[in-house]
């Protein structure tokens, strides 16, 4: 079911021999161009005959109207409720805490330079609805919004065929939730469109969060320059570095976990233990033939994505998960607190058997839009900063100004760019080439 890949005794750098997905969003941009040139041109048109011919739904208005939205609250089931009102309140005490202060410092006596942390005006936050409606997504992606200060929030998610065209009840009850009351029922590249150009019903966006599938990643790509993004989120990876202190049936609940959402999903365990590599492929066999999803699972776990990465010990393990940088990494080891200590590169790091990722994935207060497919060794996830801009604010006096003009004009001058000079000059009583100041 899943494949093995034996690394023992190997040098040198292990990614070009790790799994990983085929997920190639270049070949996706050619697809979504067309699709989001359409959105652009015809807006809302466009819009119902893009979700016409890729969720089977015929939109009346692509925006949901709010008694909808207050509705779908009310009959949503308590225990959902209350869960969600949980996960809300864990990551609003932790995404609170990573509000940057502004910050003012004295460069020279009447010269200081100044960050203000300004959040953006209006953000799209796509919450996907393909495979599986994502309600979490909807707290992942607001809460750090609402706590950065952005002012206007609004939300898309896809339609859905079963629920008579309309967006699932349970991310519309979780907008409820948070306050949030500009919700569009559109999904896919057109979604992003949509946010970057605007249309007649919804005004355009400065800034584009939230995972989503390939069609999603590619246009975000695209759009990227006309509107901000986060980092791009695809198809979810879990590694997990284990010795044989882990328990096999619970290392192959995490590996399934992960690989429920999509049959592109990667599931990985990196290990030098071949016992616990044995125990984990027989916990594998029996509890994917239970699970609910067993053909998405058991796509993702036989894809090349996915795999039993073998290891010498712990210290070729580290190298090999940080090589790899997984959206999600647990660490199943002794010392488990210390060895996270030395991972450099992973959207999240769980520490220990009982930290597995469905409790990030909901409500740990950890955010769950990680960078994924290794860009998490430049990328982080989705967090209050996502949202803010830091403008430096620069406010010189003129003796300020003055002690510092003979270097500004020198800098200006070795870069062949005089006029920057004057525009110091100017200010004084030096002679500018061409301007009457005296
Ligand atoms: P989605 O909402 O991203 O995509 C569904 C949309 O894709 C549809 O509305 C449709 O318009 C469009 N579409 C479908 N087929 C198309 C085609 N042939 N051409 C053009 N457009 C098409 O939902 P999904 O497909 O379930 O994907 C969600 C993804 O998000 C999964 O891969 C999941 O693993 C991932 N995810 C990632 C994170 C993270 O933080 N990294 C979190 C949650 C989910």
């Amino acid at each position: 079911m899943i494949s093995r890949i034996d690394l023992r005794g190997a040098t040198g750098d292990p990614r070009d021999l790790l799994p990983r997905a085929e997920f190639d969003v270049e070949a996706a941009l050619e697809k979504v161009r067309p699709i989001c040139e359409d959105v652009r041109h015809r807006g809302v048109a466009a819009l119902v005959e893009l979700t016409e011919r890729f969720d089977g739904v015929r939109l009346e208005r692509t925006r949901v109207p709010e008694a909808e939205i207050t509705a779908a609250l009310e009959t949503l089931d308590p225990k959902v409720r209350a869960a969600l009102e949980e996960s809300i309140r864990r990551a609003r005490l932790v995404h609170r805490e990573q509000r940057r202060t502004d910050h003012t410092t004295q460069v020279v006596p009447g010269g200081t330079v100044s960050e203000r942390w300004v959040p953006v005006d209006r953000v799209g936050l796509y919450v996907p609805g393909g495979l599986a409606v994502y309600p979490s997504s909807v707290v992942m992606n607001v809460v750090p919004a609402q706590e950065a200060g952005v002012p206007g929030i609004a939300v898309t998610s896809p339609p859905q065929k079963d629920f008579g065209g309309r967006v699932h009840p349970a991310i519309l009850a979780a907008c409820a939730l948070l306050g949030v009351s500009e919700v569009y029922a559109v999904g896919g590249a057109q979604a992003i469109a949509m946010f970057a150009y605007g249309t007649a019903e919804c005004a355009p966006v400065n800034l584009v969060t939230g995972p989503g599938n390939i069609y999603v990643a590619a246009a975000k790509r695209l759009l990227k320059g006309r509107i901000g993004i986060d980092a791009e989120a695809g198809p979810t990876e879990i590694a997990i570095l284990a010795d044989d202190s882990a328990v096999p049936a619970e290392v192959a609940a995490d590996l399934i976990s992960q690989a429920e959402h999509d049959p592109m999903a990667a599931s990985v365990l990196v290990t030098d233990s071949l016992t616990l590599a044995d125990a984990v492929e027989v916990e594998l066999e029996s509890q994917v033939a239970k699970t609910k999803h067993r053909e998405r699972v058991g796509q993702a776990l036989a894809g090349r994505q996915s795999g039993i990465v073998l290891v010498d010990g712990l210290e070729q393990g580290l190298a090999v998960v940080n090589a790899y940088a997984a959206e999600h990494l647990e660490i199943q080891t002794r010392d488990a607190a210390a060895v996270a200590a030395r991972v450099r590169n992973a959207g999240a790091i769980f520490v220990g058997r009982y930290a597995p990722v469905s409790l990030g994935d909901y409500a740990a207060g950890s955010n769950h839009v990680l960078p994924t497919g290794g860009c998490a060794c430049h990328s982080s996830g989705l967090s209050v900063q996502s949202f803010l801009r830091g403008i430096h604010v620069i406010d010189y006096s003129r003796e300020a100004l003055a002690e510092i003009a003979e270097h500004v004009v020198n800098l200006a001058n070795a870069e062949d760019l005089p006029g920057h000079g004057d525009a110091i000059r100017a200010r004084f009583d030096w002679t500018v080439p061409g301007s009457p100041v005296t």
